[in-house]
């Protein structure tokens, strides 16, 4: 990975001209966390709760999962943890809950189309246990993402499960706080929602592998068509673009977390876009960082806009080469 030389920076980082950016890291088990603290992340800006789920009989308790979230709290006492809540199906099946077979998986019953479906019970699991660790102490910067939106309905839907789990923690007793919620932005239908999902959440995450994959109606595991599979198209660019537009003028932060925000070649590009938040894998942190403090947030900006104007990707990679 390029730029894994760079110095460990443990501190939050600004443009040169002083526009602040999180640069977070992307884990998938328990284990990833303190590495992701070495490499001086600011956070979790996505905790893959997948990994809770695989290799097992049975779903993981109410408990198991608690444990988890502390442990990712833990690691980052000062900083946000954004946990995303269960994101199974299409490229990621778990054989005990017999998912349905299905002839285009990714187009079919997956992320948060099964959590409010077929599995609402792990769903409200999964949530007790979030509502609980934000009680922690260490648990008011713990943030809440829904993955693979496409209708208002489901995030209403969402709420309304958070609401009702609140309320029977309430009446049992037990200790618990609503944190920030998100909806992640992968697919073209939440980008054109996103003005709305904006007004009602308090931030999104920008998936740029599902967000490619569907703009561009390109599967993210097909090598015949990985060349079309590019961040940098001008389509994936605009979505990009549009999103963090619809954001502006609500209190909603915005973030990435696909794998296009892990590259510091593309950073200035980013922050240009008007991003908020970048989150990788944590070897890409420090270069991030690096890439960050050198950056004229205005210079960049006029880089995205010449970046939008492009109509094909070899043009926006001159552009960025230049
Ligand atoms: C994405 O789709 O960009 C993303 C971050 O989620 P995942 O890769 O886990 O689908
Ligand atoms: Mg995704």
């Amino acid at each position: 990975v390029g730029g894994a030389s760079a110095p460990v920076v443990d501190e939050h980082v600004s443009t040169a001209d002083g526009r602040a950016i999180e640069v977070a890291a992307n884990v998938g088990s328990e284990a990833e966390l303190a590495p992701a603290a070495d490499r001086g992340a600011d956070g979790i800006g996505l905790f893959r709760t997948e990994f809770l789920f695989y290799d097992r009989e049975s779903p993981p308790t109410e408990d198991e999962q608690y444990e988890a979230f502390s442990a990712a709290l833990e690691a980052f006492p000062a900083d946000r943890v954004v946990v995303r809540t269960l994101d199974i199906g299409g490229d990621k099946p778990v054989p005990y809950l017999d998912l349905p077979t299905e002839s285009n998986p990714f187009l079919g019953s997956r992320g948060i189309r099964l959590s409010l479906d077929e599995h609402a019970d792990l769903f409200e699991t999964q949530i007790r246990a979030l509502l609980r660790a934000a009680a922690r102490e260490d648990g008011d910067d713990l943030a809440v993402m829904f993955p693979l939106v496409s209708r208002i309905e489901e995030v209403e839907a969402a709420l309304a499960v958070v609401d009702s789990v609140a309320s029977d923690l309430t009446k049992a007793g037990i200790d618990h706080a609503i944190p920030e919620l998100g909806a992640m932005i992968e697919t073209p239908a939440a980008v054109f929602l996103a003005d709305r999902l904006a007004a009602r959440l308090d931030f999104l995450s920008i998936g740029t592998n599902d967000l490619t994959q569907y703009v561009m109606a390109a599967d993210r595991e097909n090598d015949a068509v990985a060349d079309y599979h590019d961040p940098l198209h001008p389509a994936v660019l605009r979505a990009i673009d549009r999103t963090t537009t619809a954001a502006e003028g609500t209190d909603a932060w915005v973030g990435m977390c696909g794998e296009m925000a892990g590259d510091p070649a593309l950073t200035a590009l980013l922050v240009g876009l008007g991003l908020d938040e970048l989150s990788m894998s944590a070897v890409t942190v420090p270069a991030v960082k690096e890439r960050v403090a050198a950056i004229d947030a205005e210079a960049a900006t006029d880089l995205a806009a010449e970046a939008l104007a492009c109509e094909t990707r070899a043009e926006v990679r001159e552009l960025l080469d230049a």
